[in-house]
């Protein structure tokens, strides 16, 4: 489960992974709030060591370099490479370069970066895995937004956590709240006065919808988030409800719950951002506005509580109304599905990940309807011979497997 860590003396040294996306970007917002120039204090600054990105938006990995002078930075490809020395040469400014580095070995480079004692995961997909497993293996503090990754190899990232001393705090908000209210009754070392996690969700724009009305939802529909303003396929998985089936399996593997102690609750305002039920009856959560800066801000200064200036406040009074419900597992079968996956606890549920990061490209491009999803999840998931205890080899192989067999499935929808 969560255990404490040190408190660090700073500045803190930060390193992201995909730090043009939008937790990236936010995180760099909090780390504007908190840079060493600004910040007298130093135990409240961040210091921006390494950056790796995609190829979509080298712009803004340019200016994020000329703001926050990393000294290393990772890029996917040759080209992008030189595209992206181009671009900081066209600038003119007399700023030291950063060392770019590319691909596999790059984005490893800067999840292992020296300086680096926090490494903030905001890259999509099971592209997490690896870096965050070489992080881990350093000893780093990692503020973990993928949460693909715990989905993939979650008993792998915390076998090796526990042996390296590495702490795990979660960014995703619910994972941010059950942690926060885990805290205190974990840092006495007494998982057994946990009841049940409560995971809360929006219920994403489809929530009210009948189910003919959703079979037929087109992308810009499902791109339509009522509350939180995220990365395309997170937001795709926020309206299919496979979000918070993933959040499930995260939850899982974090606080090391099993499936039958994590009940899902749908809460449109997306205040309460999730709780913990103790064993005599007492509820503990988290609230706030839905903005990701809060727990990304909670990640990187943990175990401290440090003032912001960029997590904006929430007035109760405002709010009014928190409303409950009970989540519909017929019109949202993808939730259905990683309750399934969740209580197998075996490789489908590295899977069923894979299979879904093929699955919503897809229907992003438009290939495949909104029902589509659900279906092609059930058929690949059913077809894989599940492996217990998967090593990380049986997990890479299962990811391509199951990317292979996606694809089959559309191919034949
Ligand atoms: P996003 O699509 O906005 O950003 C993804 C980032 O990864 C981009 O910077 C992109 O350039 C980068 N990337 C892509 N390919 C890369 C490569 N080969 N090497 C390095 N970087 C690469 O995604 P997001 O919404 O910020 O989500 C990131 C993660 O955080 C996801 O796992 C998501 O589930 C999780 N998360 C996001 C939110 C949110 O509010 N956005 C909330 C909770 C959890
Ligand atoms: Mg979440």
């Amino acid at each position: 489960m969560v255990s404490s860590s040190k408190v660090l003396t700073a500045p803190r040294g930060v390193s992201i992974i995909g730090s043009t996306g939008s937790i990236g970007k936010q995180t760099l917002d909090i780390a504007r709030a908190h840079s060493p120039a600004l910040t007298g204090s130093h135990e409240e600054a961040i210091k921006i060591v390494a950056l790796a990105a995609g190829k979509s938006k080298l712009e803004d990995l340019k200016e994020q370099i000329l703001e926050f002078q990393p000294n290393l930075v990772s890029v996917p490809d040759q080209a992008s490479k030189e595209d992206l020395l181009n671009r900081l040469k066209e600038h003119g400014k007399s700023l030291p370069l950063p060392t770019i580095m590319v691909g596999e070995e790059g984005l490893l480079a800067c999840a292992e970066h020296q300086q680096a004692d926090t490494l903030v995961t905001a890259v999509v997909g099971f592209l997490g895995v690896k870096p965050t497993l070489a992080a881990i293996k350093q000893g780093k503090r990692i503020a973990l937004a993928n949460k693909e990754t715990m989905v993939a190899a979650g008993h792998l990232v915390q076998e090796l956590a526990a042996r390296h001393k590495s702490v795990i705090v979660p960014v995703d908000s619910e994972h941010s709240a059950i942690f926060q209210s885990l805290e205190a009754s974990l840092m006495r070392g007494r998982p057994q006065e946990v009841e049940q996690v409560l995971l809360t969700g929006s219920g994403g724009p489809f929530r009210t919808w009948t189910k003919e009305a959703i079979a037929s939802a087109t992308i810009s529909d499902a791109l339509n988030h009522p509350n939180w303003s995220m990365g395309a396929k997170i937001t795709i998985d926020s309206a299919t409800l496979m979000n918070k089936g993933l959040e499930i399996i995260e939850a899982r593997w974090l606080f090391q719950v099993p499936e039958s102690k994590i009940k899902v609750v749908i809460h449109p305002q997306s205040i309460l951002h999730s709780a913990v039920e103790f064993v005599d009856g007492s509820i503990v959560g988290q609230l706030g506005l839905p903005d990701m800066r809060l727990p990304i801000h909670y990640a990187i200064f943990h175990p401290q509580r440090v003032p912001s200036t960029r997590v904006p406040r929430l007035s109760l009074s405002q709010i009014k109304q928190l409303t409950f419900e009970e989540p519909d597992l017929e019109r949202f079968p993808c939730l259905a599905l990683c309750q399934e996956v969740a209580r197998r606890d075996d490789s489908s549920a590295c899977v069923l990940n894979a299979a879904n990061e093929i699955v919503v490209e897809s229907f992003l491009k438009g290939k495949i309807g909104f029902s589509g999803i659900a279906r092609t999840l059930e058929r690949v998931v059913g077809e894989h011979k599940p492996i217990k205890a998967p090593s990380l080899e049986d997990i890479l192989e299962c990811d391509k497997w199951a990317r292979h067999q996606a694809s089959l499935t559309l191919a034949a929808l």
